[in-house]
């Protein structure tokens, strides 16, 4: 092997995190980010920081880069086993590594707050890939008037200057979609065709791309509350001063009926 091949070895450890393990279906195999590697990957795909950059490699290259596979320790975000990703999350590891990242901190975040919560109880979780990850307490309760979330997934409301309120919530699939919440007449054609399908069981669109869907919320939104478990937004949004007031009460309302 030649010596001095240029950025094919890290350097400085200290500026590179390994941010998570991944794998993807082999028909979605990736190319492997290290220089003149040319191999496509799909086990074990190391999501590393480095320098501010995020790389993309095979678990070979990895511990060529860095010096052994273990030499950047534990990954950031879930288990050590290459978590299998859905297919929106293996379209952002393609697309948008960074905003795969972001949702890695957000469910991050919702298992650190699932600590954190007494109120720990009932439904195993029913998702394989809850499961892999390693800080997933065994038992939860379902926490959100709909069954069909993900355990432990975080929900992010927006509040839009129209006075519509929607919630971006995760179904077990992996699947995000976004909901009217409150709900109102006319909400499944108030959104554009980027917000994929209305889904009659679960009352809210579908989403191709969360991330064009987000975006297109926030350009719309009057606030929006950081994304967490659902009571953690719950609180933040009866915390806001500026919500609509009658919203407020809806929303209040709207939970009643929901549970
Ligand atoms: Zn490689």
């Amino acid at each position: 092997m030649p010596e001095s091949e240029p950025k094919t070895f890290c350097q400085d450890r200290s500026k590179a995190l390994l941010l998570a393990i991944v794998s993807v279906a082999h028909a979605e195999r990736i190319r492997c980010g290290q220089p003149a590697c040319g191999h496509s990957v799909f086990r074990r795909i190391h999501v590393v920081r480095e320098d501010g950059k995020v790389l993309v490699l095979g678990s070979t290259c990895f511990a060529k880069r860095y010096g052994a596979a273990t030499a950047l320790g534990a990954a950031r975000f879930g288990g050590g086993d290459g978590r299998a990703l859905t297919d929106e999350e293996c379209q952002l590891l393609l697309n948008n590594t960074e905003a795969l990242i972001t949702l890695f901190e957000e469910e991050s975040a919702a298992i650190k707050a699932a600590y954190i919560s007494p109120a720990i109880s009932s439904l195993r979780p029913s998702s394989a890939k809850v499961s892999t990850l390693q800080a997933v307490p065994h038992q939860h309760q379902q926490e959100t008037p709909w069954a069909w979330v993900k355990p432990l997934s975080s929900v992010i409301y927006l509040m839009l200057k129209d006075g519509s309120g929607w919630m971006r919530a995760q179904r077990k699939d992996g699947q995000h979609l976004v909901l009217p919440w409150p709900v109102f007449d006319g909400w499944d054609e108030a959104l554009p065709p980027l917000f994929g399908l209305v889904d009659g069981e679960s009352g809210g669109n579908v989403l191709p791309d969360v991330v064009a869907a987000l975006k297109y919320l926030r350009d719309r939104a009057e606030w929006e509350t950081k994304p967490g478990r659902w009571k953690d937004v719950l609180a933040e949004i009866a915390r806001r001063p500026s919500g609509p007031g009658q919203i407020k009460g809806a929303l209040v309302s709207g939970l009643g009926q929901a549970l």
